[in-house]
């Protein structure tokens, strides 16, 4: 297989048009202001958008009718169109496939739980860091997603639920998890500001908890270090997928640049310093890093940075891409490699694989209109 270049700098192509979450709320008054009306139709406006989850203006019932065209034109651009949806798992677990105004594809996973819901977001299309067992990475890295393309991913699926198409009960989403496409640490501001609208409470925000955010990273280290410093109590996965520099630099070419020791101490200083239990995600992969040894060196990894209470190893068993070398563990493999962090006292958890009937599960976004 063709070796992809790592790419860290998005190609600029046509910016999206400005909408109303790309601004904070100083910005959100100013826009109206400039629009010559009083600054309380800030407020007015996004609590239609979040309390109610309209984006029509010309559904903004409260606000004079007059204004609601341009408003609408201004701030109120459409910036997801529907391409197409798969469901699985009896139309619990639902990926949508979205045009964005440049015909960039992106798409996104809701996932309903009998007492939650989970989004699986986009924060890039496609994604420049080049994993070689990864879909979405052999696509390469097209656009960065401006932060109203992020959020308007929020504000689709909390609309879904609340229409009632998806079965089980109702109610907003709980869970975010930036593990679509991209590597959300390498479009950085993008990504906070759209996490910081979902933690905003009403009207300016969706009022989510940090807790239920999750930002996964396959480990850019001062990215890292700066999200600490934000001060918020969100949740961070770290792609590691190999335990040792060497099979790590060919599963996770970002390795070469911040190798396993130093991104393994960087999310260890995130969770003592935010008191956030830190993810590790390893992809479970066919007679490449699924041996007994390396669940011992991956334990050994873990343990020299303090006691347990950290971390938590999530397995997940690859979703195997057509024409890749790489697959899935065997379930013997499997097993024998759980029972061996488990004598360690690892936490570890196999992941379910719900969505990979529609390449729904990670690292199978690839965003074709089939
Ligand atoms: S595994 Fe994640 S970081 Fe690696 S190429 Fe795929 S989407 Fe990008």
């Amino acid at each position: 297989m063709k070796q992809l270049p790592l790419v860290f700098e998005a190609p600029k192509r046509g910016k999206p048009p400005k909408h109303w979450f790309d601004l904070d709320i100083d910005e959100r008054r100013e826009a109206v202001v400039a629009m010559g009306l009083p600054k309380f139709r800030a407020d007015q406006i996004s609590r239609q958008v979040f309390d109610r989850l309209e984006d029509d203006a010309e559904q903004f019932t409260d606000l004079p009718a007059a204004i609601r065209g341009e408003l609408g034109e201004q701030l109120f651009p459409n910036l997801l169109t529907h391409v197409q949806q798969q469901t699985a798992d009896a139309g619990r677990t639902v990926k949508t496939l979205w045009r964005l105004h440049d015909a960039t594809l992106l798409e996104s996973v809701l996932m309903r739980y009998p007492s939650r819901s989970t989004l699986c977001i986009s924060s890039q299309a496609g994604c420049g860091m080049a994993c070689p067992f990864c879909a979405t990475g052999q696509g390469g890295l097209k656009r960065n997603l401006s932060q109203a393309e992020i959020t308007a991913q929020v504000l689709a699926a909390d609309q879904a639920l609340a229409s009632g198409a998806i079965p089980g009960t109702t109610g907003r989403l709980n869970n975010i998890v930036f593990m679509g496409m991209g590597e959300p640490l390498a479009n950085y501001n993008a990504v906070l500001g759209a996490i910081r609208t979902m933690l905003e409470p009403s009207p300016n925000g969706f009022g989510m908890s940090a807790r239920g955010i999750t930002v996964s990273t396959v480990g850019l280290v001062p990215r890292i270090q700066q999200l600490m410093d934000e001060g918020l109590p969100l949740t961070l996965a770290l792609s590691l997928h190999a335990p040792v520099d060497e099979l790590r630099d060919e599963l996770v070419p970002i390795n070469t640049r911040w190798p396993v020791d130093e991104v393994v101490d960087a999310v260890w200083n995130y969770a003592e310093k935010t008191k956030r239990r830190v993810s590790i995600e390893y992809a479970m992969m066919r007679d490449i890093n699924d041996s007994v040894e390396q669940a011992e060196e991956l334990a050994r990894l873990l343990k020299r940075r303090g006691d347990w209470g950290w971390v938590h190893v999530n397995l997940i068993p690859l979703n195997p891409t057509p024409g890749s070398k790489w697959t899935a563990s065997r379930k013997s493999d499997e097993r024998a490699f759980i029972d061996t962090l488990e004598r360690r006292g690892v936490p570890v958890t196999l992941r379910d694989t719900r969505g990979s009937e529609i390449d729904g599960a990670c690292g199978q976004l690839a965003a074709a209109a089939v």
